[in-house]
């Protein structure tokens, strides 16, 4: 049993003993790591199903004084250059000197184990998708939508959302085996993953073991809940802060809210899409709130003071001018929305000058008199004359 990775492995690192150990010390080493780390005394715990794997490899090879002197001579062979240009093609160097794995592969006698298993694992590719085991992966990032009040959006709120993600079975917390018992390591790949499997010739390639699939480890007695596979759904509820300020449509990112990472990698991203409900009264342009507040003729032709609402807090007074336009537009400071450096941004107040659609007889005499007293001007006299213009 040999693997594509070796040249790229330190199996002595891995025990923790010297490259000159004797293999009774290798052996001390490899027994009480494997105790340390064996799924028995840890279910469930992916870091030390790991370690234990990466342990039973390098057992395996250092273990095992044929293995162990193929692969101090790879090991040798990669340290002093030879190992820069293996991926691309069939001819290399070797110390300078042109080299052709044919010949080397010749020498070696063929696919009875040995270095074949090493070239060919390593031009193949690996042969599957577990090339690199034990890998941390980062979690996957999960995409959800928030909607909040108008309110909640201009001064910030803290959400629950409910997410479901993939995760470790919660029955057998990921070993795919059933509550009580534990995974065993496979015996066709001793734990590894993977098996040389010959294509014919002098190469044979890895490819992952049809015994465990490739996990190193193989279930008895498979957990009901999730057949054997070890995952399952997570259905969990977070707090997630929405800031201050946000837009409607607006993404915010929570890092390290989303799916939780395999083999001790980080967790993904959360991606929150917000959608900010309408307010009856409030609109809101950038930092700004806007506001339509409706006033009467006089009062735009007089001036007033005029009471208005905040979004949250009390009233404020707009002064209006004497002769306000209608839809003129006055600034109420610091009460729009939070802005990032933590200042407000304004009311945007526009006017909006109401005709009564009734009269009663005094107003009507009223307005009669005004009209009097303003004849003389002609507002329209601009229509036709060309504007003025001419
Ligand atoms: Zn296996
Ligand atoms: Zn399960």
């Amino acid at each position: 049993m040999t693997n594509a990775d070796w040249a790229n492995k330190d199996f002595y690192k891995t025990l923790g003993v010297a490259k000159d150990a004797s293999a009774a010390d290798i052996k001390k080493a490899y027994r009480k790591l494997a105790r340390a780390n064996h799924p028995d005394s840890k279910p469930g715990d992916k870091v030390a199903e790991d370690r234990f794997k990466a342990i039973a490899e390098a057992y395996d090879v250092i273990g095992d004084e044929k293995k162990r002197k193929q692969y101090d001579e790879l090991r040798s062979m990669v340290g002093s250059g030879f190992g820069g240009g293996f991926a691309g093609g069939r001819t290399t160097t070797a110390g300078g000197q042109p080299f052709d794995i044919n010949d080397f592969l010749g020498g070696q006698g063929g696919g009875g184990g040995g270095f074949s298993d090493i070239f060919g694992g390593m031009f193949g590719g690996g042969g599957g998708p577990r090339t690199r085991q034990a890998q941390p992966r980062r979690g996957a990032d999960i995409e959800t939508e928030a909607t909040i009040s108008f309110t909640d959006a201009i001064e910030g709120v803290t959400v629950s959302l409910r997410l479901s993600s993939d995760a470790p079975c919660p029955d057998c917390s990921g070993t795919g085996a059933r509550s009580g018992t534990v995974p065993r390591v496979c015996p066709e790949c001793e734990g590894v993953g993977m098996v040389a499997a010959s294509v014919g010739g002098a190469f044979t390639m890895n490819e992952t073991c049809p015994a465990c699939h490739g996990r190193g480890l193989v279930v008895d007695d498979p957990c009901p809940t999730c057949h054997g596979s070890g995952r399952g759904m997570s259905n969990r509820t977070i707090q997630a802060r929405i800031p201050a300020g946000v837009k409607n449509g607006q993404r915010i990112r929570l890092r390290g809210k989303g799916a939780s990472g395999e083999r001790g990698g980080p967790a993904g991203d959360l991606y929150v899409s917000v959608k900010v409900a309408d307010h009856p009264l409030f609109g809101r342009k950038d930092d700004n709130l806007t506001l339509q507040v409706p006033v009467t003729f006089d009062e735009a032709a007089l001036g007033a003071d005029i009471k208005v609402p905040t979004l949250n807090g009390a009233p404020v007074t707009v002064k209006i001018p004497a002769g306000t336009p209608n839809g003129r537009t006055f600034r109420v400071r610091g009460r729009g929305v939070v802005r990032k450096d933590g200042h407000r941004g304004d009311l945007l107040v526009t006017v909006d000058v109401q005709v009564p659609a009734v009269l009663n007889d005094k107003a009507r005499e009223a307005v009669q008199a005004y009209r009097e007293a303003a004849a003389g001007s002609d507002i329209r006299a601009n229509l036709f004359n060309g504007g003025g213009a001419s």
